[in-house]
């Protein structure tokens, strides 16, 4: 398992721009592929975008995702990952539910946790989806945390660097089971290429550590720690100028976060790793939104807002 040292941290955040201003030269990924489909995608991809790969969904109690939502509702909670498109340059950020989910939830979820954290069949794997659609394998991949629900398809990206957090990075090091856990089913193999990332004391809409990963302020990673130690959050200002704000797990619903409304608190719990800092970052993006009224909230799991915005292969512009 890797330990992380800032010297290497630094390294991994500069290879990162380096690496992707240098794809701005290469030729589209997915041309490399002979995939009839590939050209038409091509034609349709924005400069800078994202496209939402759904990979599974769950219907669960409306209170565990809404403040004040009914006991006896329910809605869809989605697992997804975000495809984001830079000039040549692709990056996932997170994976959602990947190939082997059954066999890592009967090895890695508690029994009794089960009949509150769980997925419907069939799941949908980012990786099957890109390959069906001929895209040449994804070689960036940033977990916004760690948890079973978001680096699920790290074993599926064996091509990959997978980065997160230098904080997320000493959680992966040392993984534990659970609906709160980082699994070992998940993060613990060689063929997982973890890497860390060193945000720098860049300000950026109001946090104080950031990562310009394009140095353009298209693709911008901030740190929302309290749900993980080392929970990202990435800002994504798409070609037609709108500001995307992906919070991960922060919040579970756009009005929660538009509210400053902590989850459920038996959910928080179980899930939250410090819930007065979560509730921190839950504030932070409260007042992001406020102070930039144009700016969409993402929620990793928030369906209605991803309905919203379509799927892969649609692009948000
Ligand atoms: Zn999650």
């Amino acid at each position: 398992m890797y330990r992380p040292s800032t010297l290497f941290s630094l390294a991994v955040a500069a290879c990162v721009t380096v690496s992707a201003a240098a794809a701005q030269e290469s030729p589209p990924p997915h041309t490399a592929t002979a995939s009839a489909t590939a050209p038409a995608i091509a034609a349709s991809q924005p400069r800078v975008g994202f496209s939402i790969i759904k990979t599974g969904k769950v219907s669960v109690l409306e209170r565990l995702l809404v403040p004040d939502g009914s006991l006896s509702k329910k809605i869809d909670t989605n697992f997804s990952a975000f495809l984001i498109k830079h000039d040549q340059d692709y990056l996932l950020f997170d994976t959602g539910l990947g190939k082997q989910i059954e066999v890592q939830y009967a090895h890695d979820m508690p029994y009794w946790q089960r009949p509150f954290f769980k997925f419907d069949k069939p799941v949908l794997p980012a990786r099957a989806q890109l390959d069906a659609a001929g895209f040449a394998p994804v070689q960036q991949v940033i977990i916004s945390h760690s948890h079973w629900d978001h680096a699920g398809g790290a074993l599926d990206f064996p091509e990959a660097r997978l980065m997160a957090s230098a904080d997320e990075m000493r959680t992966i090091a040392e993984p534990h089971a659970g609906a709160g856990g980082t699994w070992a089913s998940q993060v613990a193999n060689p063929s997982v290429h973890w890497q860390p990332l060193a945000l720098q004391a860049v300000p950026y809409k109001g946090y104080t550590q950031s990562l310009d990963l394009y140095h353009d302020g298209s693709v911008v990673l901030v740190a929302m720690p309290g749900h993980t130690a080392g929970s990202l959050g990435m800002f994504v200002t798409v070609d037609s100028g709108v500001c995307y704000f992906f919070i991960g797990d922060v919040a579970w619903k756009a009005v929660a976060a538009q509210q400053g409304a902590p989850k459920f608190w038996a959910a928080s719990l179980i899930v939250d790793r410090d819930r007065a800092q979560t509730q921190a970052s839950v504030e932070q993006v409260r007042h992001v939104l406020h102070d930039y009224p144009g700016m969409v909230v993402v929620p990793a799991h928030d369906a209605a807002v991803q309905d919203g915005l379509g799927y892969f292969p649609n692009w948000v512009r």
